[in-house]
């Protein structure tokens, strides 16, 4: 079928492409947060079709042919280095790009042109076009691969992949035109793969933003903005609603923390909440769950496997009582009073031991504070301990 495209047709097809990419990328550029680089991805797809739509002109106007084809090939160049900068700046919005280099082999194009004239040369100029596509998109190819470290979308080993089957496509088409012999693609069919590529790469960013934002706003939802830790609805959602038995609940409250912040400011107290946040995560085994509940108040599912609760709940009291606050003086010191419930046995409630939790908290709030009470022990106030 693609053998039956004539010239005229693909140079039409491709520009339609060119434009329906940046129409679709020029949306995604006004509708998204997330979209650092997709407004130069689309400028590169409407300058490739100014380009193609000038070789069009200049094929049907031989007195223009001249100028037209120069500003054809330098705007190829341009649109290129355009193409390739945004990949790799969507690739990781945080690089730091200095866009203005992309003008430098678009004037170098120019002045060689002025100098040689080679884009009269129709094999020169297509030579150069395909040769520095291959180029571009095999460079953008390793980096948006690269990135996965960072940033490990499932979208990006296509866009991946894509870029590299579109360069060795460029190199193909780019040694058929340097030796004037088409074995392995015709002209018509290299150029229409080249604008199916273009049409997935688009919709390929669509999806690479979307799924990019997607995450974005489930971290957000999962976690604390202040402390960073997970926030009461990731740990009801994640937390077994019938622990087996041994796992336990660990209630937190820091003590006097309003006095603390009538004092200090809440600029302080905030601070103390996220260093507070800090130390307990490090404390914690990792098959713990550590959630901030609300307000000052933390709560800790720790499986039976962790070990002893009463243990890390001691750990976690001493460590937050050896905090330092450089903001607050050098002396200042906060603590924190901690409920431990256990389930005794198998498929316990959920609801259950965080109310029992909350109790023994409550009873170490009574007993004075920068405490650990078990609700197990059942629990007089001078059951709560201060190990150590
Ligand atoms: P207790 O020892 O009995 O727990 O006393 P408390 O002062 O810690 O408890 P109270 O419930 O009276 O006060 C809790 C304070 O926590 C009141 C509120 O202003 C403060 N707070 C809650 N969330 C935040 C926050 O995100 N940042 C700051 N700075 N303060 C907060
Ligand atoms: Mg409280
Ligand atoms: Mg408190």
């Amino acid at each position: 079928m693609i053998n039956h495209l004539d010239m005229p047709t693909v140079l039409f097809l491709q520009k339609t492409s060119y434009i329906a990419g940046a129409l679709t990328l020029g949306y995604l550029r006004l509708t998204s947060a997330e979209s650092r680089g997709v407004g130069l991805l689309a400028a590169s797809f409407i300058i490739l079709a100014t380009g193609s739509t000038l070789a069009g002109y200049a094929e049907v106007h031989p007195a223009l042919y001249g100028p037209l084809s120069l500003i054809n090939i330098v705007l190829a160049v341009l649109g290129y280095c355009m193409l390739g900068l945004a990949f790799i700046v969507i690739s990781n919005p945080d690089r730091k790009i200095y866009t203005t280099h992309i003008l430098i082999p678009a004037a170098l194009t120019l002045a060689t042109g002025l100098i040689t004239a080679f884009h009269l040369n129709n094999t020169y100029r297509a030579t150069t076009f395909t040769f520095l596509g291959c180029l571009t998109m095999a460079a953008t190819a390793v980096v948006v691969f690269l990135d996965a470290h960072r940033e490990p979308l499932p979208i990006r080993k296509l866009i991946a992949a894509i870029l590299a089957a579109a360069s060795l496509l460029s190199l193909v088409m780019g040694l058929e035109f340097s030796f004037n012999a088409f074995p392995l693609l015709d002209v018509a069919s290299g150029f229409f793969l080249m604008i199916l590529s273009k049409f997935v790469l688009a919709i390929a960013i669509v999806i690479f933003i979307s799924e990019r934002q997607h995450i974005k706003i489930k971290h957000l939802a999962d976690h604390d903005a202040l402390t960073g830790l997970y926030n009461r609805r990731f740990f009801n959602a994640n937390t077994p609603s019938q622990p087996g038995h041994g796992d336990a609940i660990l209630y937190l409250d820091i003590d006097h923390f309003k006095q603390l912040n009538d004092r200090w400011g809440h600029a302080a107290g905030d601070e103390v909440l996220a260093t507070m946040a800090r130390a307990m995560k490090s404390i914690l085994p990792q098959s713990a769950l550590l959630a901030r509940q609300g307000g000052e108040e933390f709560i800790v599912f720790l499986p039976a496997k962790a070990g002893d609760a009463l243990l890390h709940a001691e750990r976690i009291r001493q460590a937050v009582a050896e905090l330092r606050y450089p903001t607050l003086g050098a002396e200042m010191t906060v603590t924190t009073s901690i409920g431990i419930a256990r389930a005794v046995q198998e498929h316990a409630e959920l609801s259950d031991l965080c109310r029992e939790a909350d109790r023994a908290l409550y009873l170490a709030k009574a007993a004075g504070r920068n405490r650990v009470c078990d609700a197990e022990l059942n629990s007089v106030p001078e059951h709560c301990r201060r190990l150590g």
